[in-house]
C-alpha cells in the first residue's frame, strides 16, 4: 500500500463507516489479498472523486462508499465491493477502464465496465412493454449477474439520497426505479432491495398517498404492536411445548407500497385490508414449517383460501415460505409467514444469498478463488433451474425472460427495440415503420455507417437514414431475418416491379425448361392449371409471384411437371421393353455397346435371336453371320440349323446374364438427379433403389445456395427394365426436378 495515501479515518471529511475503518486498520497490519483489493479500490476512488460533491453538498465519495457497503452487506465478494467503490470513476473522472484493469485486475474491470455501460442508457420508458424490454436487455447485456447487483446497489443509494434533486428529476428516476430496477431486484429474488426501492419510488411518485399510508400505519402502531406481542408470546409457548426450536418469531413490518398496491388493486379502503399485522416464524427444517403451520391453525382460526405453500411450489425467483392468514386477537386478520432460516436468507438476498451464506468463516469477504465460485449469473440460474425442476412456473419464466434469443437495440431517441437474433438494420427499419424500410438509404450503427447485412448486437444504437428515392432491394431477403421485414420487402416488389418480376420469372423458367419450349409452355393448358392451383388469376400473375419470390421455381416446375404428366397419354412402354423377348421371331434388336451387351462376342453388331431354337440366357449359344440385313442370328449350340454352316460364318458368343457366382450380371450406370435441397432426400432415393435390389456403388451430392441439389449416383443394374423401373419410382418423388443417365449413348 502506498504510504502517502490516507490511512487514518480521522482524515476523511465524511463519516467512514465502521466496516471500512476495520478494513483500513486490518490493511495496516496484515496482508490479506481481498482486504487489500477493497482498501486500494477505496483509496483510488477517494483520490479521484476528491473535490466532487453531491447535490446535497456532501463529498461525492460518500456515494461509492455507501454502494460498496450495501454490496458487502449482501455478501458480495471483494471484486464486487471494489467495483462498488469504483463504479462511477470511469464515467465521472479522467480514469480509463484500462487503468482500472491495470490496478485491480480483469475481474474488477469487467464489473466496472458492465456497470458503466448500463449507466449510459436512458431508461425513461414509455410503456410497460418498453419497460419489460429494458429489463430483458439488462439481463441479456450483463454477462455477469454481479454487474446487475452492483447497479441495483447504486440505484438503491441514489434513491435513498434523492431528496436534494429537482422534483422532475426525482420523478423520472423514481419511475425508472419502479419500472426497471425494483422488478429486476424481484427477479433476482433480492427482497430487501426490492421493498426499499418500491417504497422509495412510491414516496416520490405519489407523495400524498405515501404520506397518508405512512400516517395510517404509524397511527395504529402502538395498538398493533401490543396485539402482536401477545400473539407472538402465545405461538412461542405452543411451539416450545411440542419441541420446535424457533429461531425467530417477529412482528413483520409491511412495506408501504405493498399496502398501497393492494388497496389500489382490490379497490379497498385502508381499513378493509388492514391485515397489516404480520408475523414471521423462522424454524429449522421444512418439516417444522408444516408442523408450525398446524400449530398456528390450531391456535387461531384460519381464513379459507388464504393458505399458500411456496415451499412445495417456490416462486419463480426461488422464494419459499408458507403463507396463511388467520383471525387473530380482537378479530383482526393476521398474516403468518413460516420459513426456514435458509429460505429467509433467500427471500431477503435472493441470488446474493449464495455469496452471503456459503461461508461461515470469520473473514470479512467471501473470496472468489476457485473457478467454481466465479460463476456467471447464467450458470447460477441454471443451477436453480436444476434444483427446482418441479416448478414449471420457474422454468417457464426463465425461458420467457432470460433465454430468449432476442437482441435489444436502441433507436437514436433511446427506445429499446427487441429483434430476433441475427437481425440487421433492415429488420430494424421495418420494425420502426414500413415506410422507413421502404425508403431506407443506409444505416448508422453506433454513429458509424454500416453495411446493411451487419447483424445487430445488444445495446447497438441504430439510426436509419432514409431518402425519397431509395427503395428496397431483393438482395435484402438474403439477410433480413424477421418475417415482417421479409414480407414487406416482397410486398413492395410485388407492387412496384411487376414487369421486372415477370421478366425475372421468365428467365428463371427459361433456364429450367429451355428457351425454345418456354413460349409454348406459357400458353399451354398445364401452365394455366398450375396458375390456378397456386391461387393466381392467370399465368402472368403466377410469373410475377415467382419473380418476387412469393413462390419458388421448384414449386412451379414440379406442379407443371405433374400437370404435363396428367394431361398427356401414358408414356410408351416400348422403349423400355426387355431386350431379349424369348419368343421374338427373327426380330431385329439393336445391340448395346461394350460390356452392357446381353451377348458377349458381338459387341456393336446387329443380331437377332433365332426362332428355330429360342435360346434363353444360360444355354450355350453360337452366332451365325447371315447374308440378310438382320445381322447375326443367335442359336442354341447343337441347333440343327447350325450344322453344316461353314466355320468362317460362325462366331463364338455367350450370354452376359450370369457371372461365375450365379448372381445376375450387373452393369454400372451413372445417374444425375436434380432435387429440391431438403434433408433426407438422398436417403429417400437410396431407399427406393434398395427396394429394387439395386446396388449403389457411389453417391455424391452437390449443393449450392438457392439452387437445386445435384445428386450423382453410380448404380449396378441387371438390365434396362430394372433401371427404368427404378428411375420412374424416383422421378415420382415430389422433390425430384430432373433425373437422367449421364451417358450419351443412353436416351433415358
Ligand atoms: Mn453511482
Amino acid at each position: 500500500m502506498n504510504s502517502t495515501t490516507l490511512t487514518a479515518p480521522e482524515q476523511f471529511q465524511f463519516q467512514v463507516p465502521h466496516w471500512l475503518q476495520e478494513c483500513l486498520l486490518a490493511e495496516e497490519k496484515g496482508n490479506n489479498e481481498d482486504n487489500h483489493l477493497v482498501c486500494s479500490a477505496f483509496q483510488f476512488a477517494y483520490q479521484l472523486h476528491e473535490g466532487q460533491y453531491r447535490k446535497s453538498g456532501e463529498p461525492y465519495i460518500g456515494h461509492p462508499v455507501a454502494v460498496a457497503g450495501l454490496l458487502r452487506d449482501l455478501g458480495g465478494d471483494s471484486a464486487m465491493i471494489a467495483a462498488g467503490f469504483l463504479h462511477d470513476v470511469v464515467e465521472d473522472t479522467e480514469t480509463t477502464i484500462e487503468e482500472i484493469e491495470e490496478r485491480f485486475g480483469a475481474e474488477v474491470r469487467q464489473l466496472v465496465e458492465g456497470v458503466t455501460k448500463l449507466s449510459k442508457f436512458n431508461f425513461s420508458s414509455k410503456t410497460e412493454r418498453q419497460a419489460e424490454n429494458f429489463r430483458r436487455m439488462f439481463l441479456a447485456m450483463a454477462k455477469d449477474i454481479r454487474v446487475i447487483v452492483v447497479k441495483l446497489a447504486d440505484r438503491l443509494h441514489n434513491m435513498r439520497t434523492l431528496q436534494p434533486l429537482r422534483p422532475e428529476k426525482q420523478k423520472r428516476i423514481a419511475l425508472e426505479t419502479r419500472e426497471i430496477f425494483a422488478p429486476l431486484a424481484n427477479r433476482l429474488g433480492i427482497g430487501c432491495f426490492k421493498w426499499e426501492l418500491e417504497d422509495l419510488s412510491f414516496k416520490y411518485l405519489e407523495p400524498e398517498a405515501y404520506r397518508k399510508i405512512q400516517g395510517l400505519v404509524a397511527e395504529k402502531r402502538v395498538d398493533r404492536e401490543a396485539r402482536l406481542e401477545k400473539v407472538i408470546e402465545l405461538l412461542r409457548e405452543r411451539l416450545r411445548k411440542i419441541g420446535i426450536n424457533v429461531f425467530e418469531v417477529k412482528g413483520r413490518p409491511k412495506h408501504l407500497y405493498g399496502i398501497y398496491h393492494k388497496m389500489y388493486r382490490l379497490q379497498k379502503e385502508f381499513t378493509e385490508i388492514y391485515d397489516l399485522a404480520g408475523v414471521r416464524i423462522i424454524v429449522n427444517t421444512n418439516e417444522e414449517c408444516y408442523r408450525t403451520l398446524a400449530v398456528a391453525h390450531d391456535a387461531f382460526k384460519p381464513i379459507p383460501g388464504r393458505f399458500k405453500d411456496y415451499i412445495g411450489l417456490p416462486k419463480p425467483n426461488r422464494y419459499q415460505s408458507l403463507h396463511t392468514t388467520v383471525v387473530g386477537l380482537h378479530g383482526r386478520p393476521l398474516e403468518i409467514q413460516i420459513r426456514t432460516l435458509e429460505m429467509h436468507q433467500v427471500a431477503e438476498y435472493g441470488i446474493a444469498a449464495h455469496w452471503k451464506y456459503k461461508e461461515t468463516g470469520g473473514s470479512n469477504f467471501t473470496k472468489s478463488t476457485s473457478e467454481d465460485e466465479k460463476f456467471t449469473w447464467l450458470r447460477q440460474l441454471l443451477e436453480w433451474q436444476k434444483e427446482l425442476k418441479d416448478s414449471q412456473e420457474y422454468i417457464d419464466s426463465l425461458k420467457d425472460n432470460l433465454f430468449e434469443d432476442d437482441v435489444y437495440v436502441f433507436t437514436p431517441k433511446g427506445d429499446v427495440i427487441a429483434l430476433a437474433q441475427g437481425a440487421t438494420a433492415v429488420d430494424f427499419a421495418y420494425r420502426i415503420h414500413t415506410e422507413v424500410g421502404n425508403h431506407m438509404k443506409g444505416a448508422r450503427i453506433n454513429g458509424r455507417w454500416s453495411v446493411l447485412d451487419t447483424p445487430l448486437k445488444n445495446g447497438d444504437i441504430v439510426e436509419i437514414v432514409t431518402s425519397k428515392n431509395s427503395h428496397p432491394s431483393l438482395d435484402w431477403l438474403n439477410f433480413a431475418v424477421t418475417p415482417s421485414a421479409r414480407n414487406r420487402i416482397r410486398q413492395w416488389y410485388k407492387r412496384s416491379h411487376r414487369d421486372e418480376n415477370v421478366a425475372r420469372a421468365q428467365k428463371l423458367l427459361e433456364k429450367e425448361l429451355g428457351k425454345s419450349s418456354l413460349e409454348a409452355l406459357l400458353k399451354s393448358d398445364p401452365m394455366q392449371t398450375v396458375a390456378g392451383r397456386c391461387n393466381y388469376q392467370n399465368v402472368e400473375d403466377l410469373l410475377a409471384a415467382l419473380g418476387y419470390g412469393e413462390i419458388t421455381l421448384n414449386q412451379v416446375v414440379n406442379k407443371l411437371r405433374e400437370e404435363i404428366k396428367a394431361q398427356q397419354p401414358p408414356e410408351e412402354e416400348t422403349e423400355f421393353q426387355p431386350e431379349l423377348p424369348p419368343q421374338t421371331q427373327a426380330k431385329d434388336i439393336k445391340s448395346d455397346r461394350g460390356d452392357r451387351s446381353p451377348i458377349i462376342g458381338i459387341e456393336g453388331m446387329v443380331y437377332y435371336v433365332a426362332g428355330c431354337c429360342n435360346p434363353v440366357p444360360g444355354e450355350p449359344i453360337i452366332g451365325i453371320v447371315t447374308r440378310s440385313a438382320k445381322g447375326i442370328s443367335i442359336h442354341r449350340q447343337g441347333c440343327p440349323n447350325v450344322e453344316g454352316v461353314p466355320g468362317e460364318r460362325l462366331i463364338p458368343v455367350s450370354w452376359n446374364r450370369s457371372n461365375a457366382n450365379g448372381r445376375p450380371q450387373t452393369y454400372p450406370v451413372d445417374i444425375q438427379i436434380e432435387a429440391i435441397d431438403r434433408v433426407g432426400v438422398l436417403r429417400d432415393i437410396l431407399a427406393r433403389l434398395s427396394d429394387e435390389n439395386i446396388n449403389v456403388r457411389n453417391a455424391g451430392v452437390k449443393t449450392s445456395f438457392g439452387k437445386p441439389a445435384l445428386i450423382f449416383l453410380s448404380v449396378d443394374v441387371t438390365d434396362r427394365q430394372q433401371l427404368e423401373c427404378s428411375i420412374k419410382k424416383i422421378r415420382n418423388m415430389c422433390d425430384i426436378l430432373n433425373i437422367r443417365r449421364i451417358t450419351e449413348a443412353d436416351n433415358l
